[in-house]
């Protein structure tokens, strides 16, 4: 019986299993990474286009079956363990990985940071989300749903939204529509972010208050010489901001006096 408790829903509908597949299209050396195999929906048939593969996976009692099941199609290691406790960096260990899921709906956005501080080391990602995560991952400047998600995932990666899969592909079916994104991170020194932490602390401000101005959202954050510096008018609104202009904003030196850090 599926766990409620990590996110189970099994995909069970063959149609989507091969679009999922046709999307990750492995490629000869690839090192692909599963988060969250579960039954091997699609650990199975990614095995047999490519025979090898680690999978991350949080269920003891699953890890069993599933080893018995890839034994006779590839090589299939198991790391048992919790996904936000494996580090990307250590398991690519010098050349990069792809990661691969049909992920734990519960925990998407606390997976989705964890892989961006390792983006790095990272490929491309294709997840299974929640259609609306998905809405906001992909979101341009103006929409009702572009957010911090949006913001913070295309600075440092290119997303791209695929296909929707419906609750009936599932089992249990879950009680929203689902759907497939892509995401490419860009290249670190290319992506023109000075600090890191000080701009996710600008993005996070400017939504938690999205209603106000720039101004009044960010009155501890950014001075008035700081919206000039980088050209951002401080009576927008964060949603009208893209994000070539947070990154401006928050690129902007400061000094210690200011509440900024
Ligand atoms: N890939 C399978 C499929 O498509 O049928 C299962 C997908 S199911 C939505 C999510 C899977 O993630 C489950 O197998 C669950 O046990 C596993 N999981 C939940 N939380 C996890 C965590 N923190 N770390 C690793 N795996 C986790």
């Amino acid at each position: 019986p599926a766990k409620k408790q990590l996110g189970q829903h099994f995909l069970a509908d063959r149609s989507y299993i091969d679009k999922i597949v046709l999307a990750v299209n492995p490629k000869d050396g690839d090192r692909l990474v599963e988060i969250g195999p579960g039954q091997g929906a699609i650990t199975l048939p990614l095995l047999r286009r490519h025979p090898k593969l680690t999978v991350i996976e949080f269920d003891r009692d699953l890890v069993g079956p599933l080893a018995a099941a890839a034994e006779p199609l590839g090589e299939m290691t198991i790391i048992h363990r919790d996904v936000l406790q494996v580090d990307f960096t250590e398991l690519a260990a010098g050349s990069p990985i792809r990661l691969v899921g049909n992920l734990p709906y519960n925990i998407s956005s606390p997976i989705l940071f964890h892989a961006l501080d390792h983006a790095a080391v990272i490929t491309d990602m294709h997840f299974m989300l929640q259609k609306e995560v998905v809405d906001r991952m992909a979101a341009d400047p103006g929409s009702k749903v572009y957010g911090r998600l949006s913001v913070m995932l295309q600075a440092f990666c290119k997303v791209t939204s695929l296909f929707v899969v419906p609750p009936g592909a599932f089992r249990p079916p879950p009680k929203v529509d689902s759907a497939v994104v892509r995401l490419v991170p860009r290249d670190p020194a290319t992506v023109g972010i000075l600090d890191r932490k000080r701009f996710a602390h600008v993005v996070k401000a400017a939504f938690g208050q999205r209603r106000k101005t720039l101004r009044n959202a960010l009155q501890n954050v950014c001075t008035p010489e700081q919206f000039e510096a980088a050209g951002v008018r401080s009576d927008a609104r964060a949603e009208q901001l893209d994000v070539a202009q947070f990154i401006a904003l928050a690129n902007v030196p400061y000094t210690d006096g200011d509440d900024a850090a």
